[in-house]
């Protein structure tokens, strides 16, 4: 770290738990996130802004004008482009020494195991089930962190995932029943909506997660899910069990 790192970096150096080590922790870790979108936004904004040495981002969409309600890391000027790159512009500008990787693209299959074991921590900030459940596929064959939010309305969740962790559920222990039912359990925003501060809070509660995972400091959400309400402005957290005969990680 030169003068210029220390001065960037000394709020987050100030605090003990992070001190030199932490952030020399920070600039050395890779981080991937998927989905730039409500949620995606922040958490790349933020971790960008805090000196993860490596961030790549996927999304295989282009910024739409109703995206600017909540997705913060697009703007005006980027409607039309892809996502990837438009948050990607927004990170350089706020850290232009991060190296930033773009994937335009719906990362699925060999290409999304090769992404997941190339990062240390998955950030799932998507927006449907299925892809849901084939990034937790993924971070337990690799055995890898998964800090997962979703939010919609005026509520959202989070919780973070690592099979590894003794007793540690993985996403498909506490939602693999809805993988194959109804389809109403897959709710999306552009049907039933969200208010945009929500996916703010929970997706800087998400870079708050890997923050912390990186610098090995407090207690994670390891399988507990948090629950918001942003109507009554309460928070619940509830302990999420391991299902001894789960298909993914059993
Ligand atoms: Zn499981």
């Amino acid at each position: 770290m030169d003068d210029n790192d220390l001065s960037r970096y000394g709020r987050h150096i100030m605090l003990p738990e992070i001190d030199f080590e932490g952030q020399q922790k920070l600039l050395a870790a890779k981080v991937l996130i998927i989905g730039v979108g409500g949620l995606g936004s922040p958490v790349a904004l933020y971790l960008a802004a805090s000196g993860i040495g490596e961030i790549s981002i996927a999304d295989h969409d282009k910024v739409e004008l109703n995206n600017l309600q909540r997705q913060i890391a697009h703007d005006e000027k980027s409607l039309g482009q892809s996502k990837v790159n438009s948050c990607a512009h927004r990170m350089k500008a706020i850290n232009s020494k991060i190296n930033i990787i773009t994937l335009e693209e719906k990362l699925t299959g060999r290409q999304l195991l090769s992404s997941v074991d190339s990062a240390d921590i998955i950030v799932d900030c998507t927006d449907n089930l299925t892809t849901r459940f084939e990034i937790n596929r993924a971070c337990v064959e690799k055995n890898k962190w998964l800090v997962s939010a979703a939010a919609i309305r005026w509520e959202g969740q989070m919780s973070v995932y690592h099979c590894g962790a003794k007793d540690s559920p993985c996403y498909h222990c506490c939602y693999g029943m809805r993988e194959n039912g109804s389809q109403e359990f897959d709710q999306s925003c552009s049907a039933n909506g969200i208010l945009s501060p929500v996916v703010g809070v929970m997706g800087s509660m998400q870079a708050i997660e890997v923050i912390k995972l990186i610098v090995k400091q407090g207690d994670v959400l390891l399988g507990r899910v948090l629950l918001f309400d942003a109507l009554s402005m309460q928070w619940e957290s509830m302990q999420l069990p391991k299902n001894p005969n789960c298909s993914v990680c059993a």
